[in-house]
């Protein structure tokens, strides 16, 4: 179900648990690890997307618009729960997708969003870096009559809004934390918590991990310090000030939307040891993060939140091609059990 927005704070803390995790790589740390459950949000509209888009739904539906347009890759997690948002709502979804050589065949995941009654549109590389530019949207327009534009990830200050609540979750559990870590695509999430946490008191530091490498954090110069910053900044008129965050990458993990067999075995143990299923593209890799920062004794004696922003259908991405036979059979078997519930 999409939440209606104003999220109910007092509703989310009994649905969404914050769950005390120790796998097996904690032993010999002092750290007091707790994972924040948003995979639990809703099977279709999952984890982080769930808060991104509650605002910007709602938003449209006031402004009277019946169509939303919005961006991604073959696999986006943002379009499947963009789509499913959008039936449920009520709307009408279109959905620009990165790839001209794709069809709605191409695979589950496009097969799923078809299903939901979602229009696909196809376009290279090129025509989909320029998404936004105006020539794009008249033509976007030409195929689709008017629409509602949704930027891609559902990241516009709506979406941050929505992230907020996030925060305010952090803030409200019988722990307090003294460090919050996710994973980033976009940094809109990051940019919520943040939002959502500045004004209290013994406020946790908030990392956040990017999953496009060293690049993407450098200092002064990387794109996404530069997108959380401007996220935060837009924010500051609505009368929220913004406190700490660092952003941190890991030059030894492979590059976004890649897996190592290594990852996979971490993340079988890490379901092993837990129940937790990570998602392939950020959480994973997130945790595979955390296990080298406690390793090299970063964190000691403190307690760590970090949150499960969801995403569980990514998997979709690995099942057919070489990876997934190479899966561990725990590993694969979950998996296949949680996609067929959706
Ligand atoms: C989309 C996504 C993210 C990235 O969120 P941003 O707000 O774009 O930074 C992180 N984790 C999961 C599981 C996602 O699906």
């Amino acid at each position: 179900m999409i939440p209606s927005y104003p999220l109910n704070v007092t509703d989310l803390l009994s649905r969404l648990p914050v769950q005390k995790v120790t796998p097996r790589w904690l032993n010999e740390s002092k750290v007091a690890l707790y994972m924040l459950r948003l995979d639990l949000t809703d099977a279709s509209v999952s984890g982080n997307k769930w808060f991104k888009l509650a605002k910007n739904i709602i938003d449209a539906q006031s402004a009277g618009h019946q169509q939303l347009l919005s961006f991604g890759g073959a696999y986006s997690n943002h379009i499947f729960s963009f789509s499913s948002a959008c039936a449920e709502a009520g709307l009408s979804s279109v959905a620009v997708i990165r790839g001209e050589e794709l069809s709605a065949d191409s695979n589950p995941m496009l097969k799923a969003v078809k299903g939901l009654g979602t229009t696909l549109i196809f376009v290279d590389r090129e025509a989909y870096r320029r998404k936004y530019e105006q020539d794009r949207l008249t033509y976007y327009r030409s195929q689709v009559g008017e629409f509602c534009l949704i930027p891609e990830g559902g990241s516009n200050q709506a979406g941050v809004s929505g992230a907020e609540a996030i925060g305010e979750l952090v803030m409200n559990q019988a722990t307090e934390f003294d460090h919050v870590m996710l994973a980033c695509g976009t940094g809109a999430t990051l940019a919520g918590v943040v939002r959502g946490i500045s004004g209290y008191d013994n406020a946790p530091m908030v990392h956040g991990f990017s999953s496009f490498g060293m690049r993407s954090v450098a200092a002064g110069t990387g794109w996404l310090t530069k997108e959380v910053e401007q996220f935060l900044e837009e924010g500051q008129s609505e009368g929220r000030s913004s406190r700490g965050f660092q952003l941190h990458a890991d030059a030894s993990l492979p590059g976004y939307g890649r897996l190592s067999q290594e990852l996979m075995h971490f993340g079988a143990e890490f379901l092993e040891d837990t129940g937790v299923l990570l998602d392939p593209v950020y959480t994973l890799k997130l945790m595979a993060f955390v296990q080298r920062w406690c390793q090299q004794d970063c964190l000691e004696s403190q307690k760590v939140l970090c949150i499960h922003t969801g995403g569980l259908h990514g998997w979709l991405g690995y099942l057919d091609e070489e990876s997934g036979g190479d899966m561990p059979a725990q590993l694969l078997g979950t998996i296949k059990q949680r996609l067929l519930s959706l």
